[in-house]
């Protein structure tokens, strides 16, 4: 199976159109998924892109950038047994040009609530919302596919699309994981044994706070699941699905939890209440 691989902004020309599916490589099972998802979705001759581009302005700390799983050759052969077509590996210049001209566009209000990801991570969704409008200005996509394993990335994407009036349907894709309910991540692999077996509290938490539909009692039970694992989490908490904002009983809400678990800063979230996940 043979890809185009484009790096250039004369290279990407040819991809406009496409159904685009950011990612930042280290590729797995869950990129696989939403690969997959993209080439079923595309219509015949439309190109499916797979972007790879570990981009410096989310991260907070220069030592997760430099630590972040790199493996271009796997990506490669990867992205071409999951059917896309081109992969997009742009340097640093084509995205952020020495001119300074890409600055991050306005943040959507559901990339500032409080007691989420913004409280941890500061500037983070200002680097999210800044390449994801790069790269969209760059592919020029129809459709981008997003996982719901970044459950938060997901609202301010759509909320961001919204805002700047792009004509790009966002698809979300369910979130892929090992079979004892640890959600795929790149950062996975920075997890020492004890701590990947540690980490899968985090899917157990928020199954056993789905058997209440109380969203402080499961908060506060899905706090204690994970300090018994020894883990403090950053947050465990009941949101609405669509606004981040305190969850209401007429409406669908999530249970998100962020945590470090040695090394790596794990996410996860899952529908609350009735959580299921298989293996837990
Ligand atoms: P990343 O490379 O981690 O920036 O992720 C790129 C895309 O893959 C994002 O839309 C993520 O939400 C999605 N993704 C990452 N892990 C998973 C997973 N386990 N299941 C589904 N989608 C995922």
């Amino acid at each position: 199976m043979t890809i185009a691989i484009a790096r250039t902004l004369e290279d990407v020309q040819a991809q406009h159109g496409c159904v685009l599916v950011p990612t930042m490589g280290a590729l797995h099972r869950g990129h696989r998924a939403l690969i997959e998802r993209a080439a079923s979705i595309a219509d015949a001759g439309q190109p499916v892109v797979v972007s790879v581009f570990v981009n410096p302005t989310q991260f907070n700390e220069q030592s997760d950038f430099d630590s972040y799983p790199r493996n271009p050759k796997r990506d490669h052969r990867f992205c071409a047994e999951a059917g896309a077509t081109c992969i997009f590996e742009p340097a640093l210049e084509t995205v952020y040009p020495a001119d300074g001209s890409v600055r991050p566009p306005p943040l959507p209000e559901a990339a500032r609530l409080p007691g989420l990801e913004d409280a941890f991570r500061p500037g983070h969704f200002s680097g999210v919302c800044q390449v994801c409008r790069r790269l969209f200005e760059l592919t020029r996509p129809v459709s981008a596919v997003f996982g719901e394993k970044d459950w938060q990335q997901l609202v301010v994407i759509r909320a961001l699309v919204s805002m700047l009036e792009l004509n790009i349907e966002i698809v979300a894709h369910e979130t892929i994981r090992e079979d004892d309910g640890l959600a795929m991540s790149s950062r996975n692999e920075l997890l020492g044994p004890n701590h990947r077996r540690r980490a899968i509290a985090l899917a157990r938490a928020m199954v056993e706070a789905g058997r209440h539909d109380d969203p402080k009692e499961a908060e506060h039970l899905g706090r204690r699941i994970l300090l018994a694992s020894r883990i403090r989490p950053d947050y465990f908490c009941v949101r609405d699905a669509e606004t981040l904002l305190q969850p209401s009983p007429d409406r669908p809400a999530r249970v998100l939890v962020a945590a470090r678990v040695g090394v790596p800063r794990l996410i996860d979230n899952a529908p609350w209440p009735g959580t299921r996940i298989p293996g837990c």
